[in-house]
């Protein structure tokens, strides 16, 4: 069986809170080992994390809060933590998170390793913590070599795991893992996978993230242009396929990012079976 996590981000709207409510049955399905739920910039953001967690044990998942730099100071983590404990979380998602300007946030820390190290020193070994990585390399990094002596510095903090930019690219994991383990990282390395639905979308942010797509993806996707149900058919073929390639590789489970939707997701995991 293999152990799939998902991604939600917080609803915000009418509209989002209803495609939440409708998406979250069918996603429950899935049993996942837990739910995780993004973290915004901005402090009107901070209140629906915790929310949306909530919303996700009561539906009986075992629910996990990313909280990034932006979240404040010290002051303000700590409460947050203790919200956390309070409400019977036991796994964090702990990042960096980005300013829409691209410059340094509000708060304490700078990167995520310090954001990890005061969790630790705040919370002890009462959360399992999560952090991000990149095998195509986080945009902002000097070097490939740099970033994973960041990634690395981050476990070396506290880290218990660790969950990829997603990719299009299986050979960028494969090869990211082996760099690691020769390096001396030795936490598991889970797979973030992003199913495909709108397309035009998934370039736009996958330029700015640093994710690749590569170029016969592209080509076949334009094809299709606004039909809507192809772009849905070969996202899923494709996405599908990497999946397994990525756990007959030795991938340790996946990380759907579901976007609150529950089509594109179940597509690529009904596949699989
Ligand atoms: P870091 O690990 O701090 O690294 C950021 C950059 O700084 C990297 O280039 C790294 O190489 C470099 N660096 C690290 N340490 C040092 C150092 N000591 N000196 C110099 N350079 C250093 N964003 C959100 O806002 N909210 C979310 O909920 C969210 N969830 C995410 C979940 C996953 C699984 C992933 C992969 C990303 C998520 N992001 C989220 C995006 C993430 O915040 C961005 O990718 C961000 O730019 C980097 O975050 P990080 O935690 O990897 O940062």
């Amino acid at each position: 069986m293999t152990a799939i996590s998902l991604e939600f981000f917080p609803p915000k709207t009418d509209k989002q809170r209803a495609q939440f409510e409708s998406a979250l049955p069918q996603l429950r399905k899935l049993d996942p080992d837990y739910a995780s739920v993004t973290f915004g910039a901005g402090g009107s953001t901070l209140s629906y994390t915790p929310q949306t967690v909530k919303a996700l044990m009561n539906a009986g998942l075992d629910g996990a809060p990313h909280l990034s730099c932006m979240g404040g100071t010290r002051a303000e983590i700590a409460a947050l933590l203790d919200d956390y404990k309070a409400m019977g979380c036991r796994r964090l998602v702990a990042l960096r998170g980005d300013t829409p300007s691209g410059m340094a946030g509000p708060g304490d820390f700078t990167y995520a390793s310090e954001l990890v190290a005061f969790i630790r020193e705040y919370a002890g070994d009462h959360f399992h913590i999560e952090v991000a990585c990149y095998p195509e390399t986080h945009p902002q990094a000097d070097d490939a070599l740099a970033d994973l002596r960041h990634f690395k510095h981050k476990v070396e903090c506290g880290a218990n795991g660790a969950i990829t930019q997603y990719f299009f690219n299986p050979d960028a994991y494969f090869r990211f893992v082996d760099d690691a383990r020769k390096a001396g990282i030795e936490v598991p390395i889970v797979p973030g996978i992003m199913p495909i639905s709108n397309f035009t979308q998934l370039k736009r942010f996958s330029d700015t993230c640093g994710a690749e797509i590569p170029r016969w993806i592209v080509k076949r996707m334009q094809a299709y242009y606004d039909d809507v149900e192809s772009v849905r058919a070969l996202g899923a073929d494709i996405v599908a396929e990497m999946c397994r390639r990525l756990l007959d590789g030795g991938a340790p489970g996946l990380h759907m990012y579901t976007l609150n939707r529950a089509v594109a997701t179940m597509a690529v995991v009904e596949r699989l079976n």
